[in-house]
């Protein structure tokens, strides 16, 4: 990560609300930077803009590495310290959010992320055109977890080609953890496939769902050492650490949690064991695909077989691994960053602009 790399940043103390609100812009070159808009609670506005600068690049490579016409932003957003805000207070707060994005002209779009969500959305686009995310019964593309499990699932199915070579299910051993909104729809099309199911969450009631799907339930503890062809993180980031994952005992780590690994250099170790690693930014890059598909007004079929990519994008990706002999992960960054080398897309073009070049001619 390179911090000083930046095209825009910009901080400004919502004039409503009086909450600092950080916008970064890390790059254009591929089209509008698109990144969620998170609430945190920072220790200080240095941190916040430090957050911002990361999670923007970060955006950036997902983008890049999925083969989307998108750049990468992010918006951050102070929480009061020590409370929750207010109704009124939160609302100001997205209509301040919505002044800085749509003083942006269409430079950064927002969307929901930690912290926000589809109803914060709907406040921000009574500011600004520039937001996407938004409840399905006001247009938007609404839950993006079900596209973020088809695209898992294509993920999983190329990870199995890799190693078995065959992305056939029937038969697999699949351990989800997490069942919330993408393992729970994950889990179920895993069933539909014929794969063996272990499943774990950390809130016990999900157990009678796995069981519904088919799933043998396991203790979160004992979740990550499960005997299984394929593990895939579902819950919360950092499943693999230094502690875990000695005790892994699958060929395959592929899910939608992002940051899978706590540390990068975790990759090299998951190689030396013998353990295929499909980069998180890869593997849930449905969620980012279905704005993406908001924002292009992109019909179903067009959204699927973008999202269907995710598995052809894998198979490139493991290719170049073994070609230069590096990790997936280090081959995914690549993939990334060649395409942005091979793009000489003026920085800043305008949205409308980049909506006339994100599909084929024949299905723009
Ligand atoms: P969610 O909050 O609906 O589900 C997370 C689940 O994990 C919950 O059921 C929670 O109880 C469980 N959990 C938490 N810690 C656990 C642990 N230690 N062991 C077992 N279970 C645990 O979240 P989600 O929307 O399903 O997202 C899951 C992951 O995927 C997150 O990391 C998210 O950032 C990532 N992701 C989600 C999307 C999307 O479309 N929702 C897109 C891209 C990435």
């Amino acid at each position: 990560m390179n911090m000083l790399m930046h095209e825009e940043v910009v901080v400004r103390r919502g004039r409503r609300s009086g909450i600092y609100i950080v916008v970064a812009i890390h790059s254009t070159q591929l089209g509008p930077a698109l990144g969620g808009a998170r609430l945190w609670r920072y220790g200080a506005l240095g941190d916040a803009i430090a957050d911002a600068l990361r999670l923007s690049e970060a955006m950036t490579y997902k983008a890049a590495a999925a083969g989307l016409e998108l750049g990468g932003g992010k918006a951050v957003l102070c929480a009061p310290p020590d409370r929750d805000l207010l109704a009124a207070e939160r609302r100001d707060l997205m209509l301040d959010l919505g002044d800085v994005v749509e003083s942006l002209e269409g430079r950064y779009v927002t969307a929901e992320d930690v912290g926000t969500g589809a109803d914060d959305m709907a406040v921000i686009a009574e500011r600004t055109s520039h937001v996407v995310g938004l409840p399905a019964e006001a247009g938007g593309s609404g839950d993006p977890s079900p596209v973020t499990a088809r695209g898992v699932e294509r993920a999983i199915r190329a990870c199995c080609e890799h190693r078995y070579g065959t992305p056939e299910l029937d038969g697999r051993t699949v351990t989800v953890i997490g069942l919330g909104h993408v393992g729970h729809a994950l889990t179920g099309r895993l069933h539909a496939a014929g794969a063996e199911l272990i499943a774990s969450d950390i809130d016990a009631p999900k157990q009678a769902a796995a069981q519904i799907l088919g799933a043998r339930w396991i203790e979160p503890d004992e979740a990550i050492a499960a005997d299984c062809d394929v593990l895939a993180p579902c819950a919360l980031g950092g499943a693999i650490n230094e502690v875990t994952i000695d005790r892994l005992r699958c060929e395959i780590v592929c899910g939608a949690a992002n940051n899978v690994l706590a540390d990068d250099s975790l990759a090299e170790r998951l190689d030396g064991r013998g353990i295929l690693y499909a980069p998180d930014f890869i593997a849930n890059s449905g969620g980012l695909i279905n704005v993406y598909g908001e924002l292009h007004d992109l019909e179903r079929g067009q959204l699927d077989e973008l999202v269907d990519g995710i598995g052809d994008a894998l198979d490139r990706v493991f290719e170049l691994a073994e070609t230069r002999s590096v990790t997936p992960l280090a081959a995914a960054r690549a993939v990334a960053l060649e395409r942005l080398d091979q793009t000489s897309r003026p920085s800043g073009t305008s949205l409308s602009a980049s909506r006339a070049a994100v599909l084929p001619a024949s299905r723009a």
